[in-house]
């Protein structure tokens, strides 16, 4: 922020500063790769600021925030600073915090890779604990066969989804269903007093909610994806803005609450992962248009049924919505899969595990 033409470099090399520093004596206990590390992460952020303003991207070009200390605190190793015992169920960590050494309770079995393959650790605090994340160097493709099938979905607040084969996913609304127990937590936790216990056990209640919130909604955002990208050989789907969407205040919470978003990155990651074509098309006049006979059917967003007065061709709207999309994605054919944020990052999040065979036998020791 004080100085103008710093790079990736410049924050390399003052991690060292930093580190020689008296005043941050953490700085110098940190390992020195992932004091690396987090120069670099800070660099990401920057150079995203960077990337929106220079692509003039509508709306806010995300200038980069302090992390918060008391809820996004998290730390990245990369290959030292911490080792895996014998058997991969205790993680030490080895530099200057002398954290010590953690039972590892989880799903995934890390036998699985070669100690080559963990590239990077990362320790993140939730709200009710702390995670290790392994970034792992492997390449994911699952087998499945072809099954000659393609789809169009046009998704929508009412219902999830609806393709193009008439097919409809109900919405599960998470946050509606918490929204009465959120608002009062947060009623609760406005009366409390400023650095007061009280305050803490709210503010800690009330960010377990969110996260169940945000973890049931990731959880069904996966696994419709998954279904959806195993049993087509194309998806298409409309290439929507959220950001300008949620501007529209009446339908904000529903929109973020359906969270498309989360819907289409994992359909991506699945495309990749299964090897099924992903096409995101422009979400021009794909309600508008008959699916039948291609002439524009002009209706409002109460008018629930299309019906073409060229042709006679009727429809349920968002069905019929859904064959023009799959159509333009056929058309669009070799323009595939956006993807803007370039990298599919989803660890941070972290995939939902398969099995919750060892939940309920965890207990916490220390
Ligand atoms: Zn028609």
């Amino acid at each position: 922020m004080d100085n103008k033409g710093i790079g990736r470099y410049d924050l390399s090399k003052f991690c060292a500063v930093l580190a020689a520093n008296t005043e941050f004596p953490w700085v110098s206990k940190l390992n020195s790769m992932a004091r690396q590390a987090s120069a670099e992460r800070a660099w990401s952020a920057i150079a995203r600021f960077f990337d929106n303003c220079k692509k003039s991207k509508p709306g806010k070009k995300g200038f980069p925030k302090f992390k918060k200390e008391q809820t996004h605190s998290s730390v990245e190793y990369k290959t030292c600073g911490w080792r895996l015992d014998d058997d991969r169920r205790y993680i030490t960590f080895t530099d200057g915090f002398k954290a010590g050494t953690f039972k590892l309770w989880g799903t995934r079995d890390l036998h699985f890779y070669q100690l080559k393959q963990f590239k990077r650790v990362r320790v993140v605090r939730r709200a009710d604990g702390y995670y290790a994340q392994f970034c792992i160097d492997q390449k994911r493709i699952e087998k499945r066969e072809p099954t000659g099938k393609t789809i169009g979905i046009d998704v929508g607040i009412t219902l999830f989804y609806t393709d193009s084969n008439g097919e409809t996913v109900a919405n599960p609304r998470h946050l509606r269903k918490s929204e009465k127990s959120l608002k009062r937590l947060q009623r609760r936790l406005s009366k409390t007093k400023k650095s007061s216990n009280n305050r803490v056990k709210f503010r800690n209640k009330l960010a377990r909610l969110h996260l169940k919130v945000s973890r049931q909604r990731k959880d069904f955002a996966v696994k419709t994806a998954r279904c959806v990208v195993k049993s087509n050989d194309l998806v298409v789907y409309e290439d929507l803005q959220v950001r300008n969407m949620v501007k529209n205040h009446h339908l904000a919470k529903s929109i973020s609450d359906v969270s498309w978003s989360l819907f289409r990155e994992w359909v991506e990651y699945f495309g990749k992962v299964f090897g099924v074509v992903t096409v995101a098309v422009p979400p021009h006049y794909t309600s508008q248009n008959c699916s039948y006979c291609g002439q524009v059917v002009k209706k409002t967003l109460s008018t629930r049924t299309h019906i073409c007065p060229h042709c006679g061709h009727t429809q349920d709207r968002d069905w019929n919505a859904a064959r023009n999309i799959l159509e333009k994605g056929l058309s669009t054919a070799g323009h595939v899969g956006t993807n803007a944020s370039g990298d599919i990052d989803l660890c941070m999040g972290g995939e939902t595990p398969p099995s919750k065979s060892s939940r309920g036998k965890r207990k916490p020791k220390e």
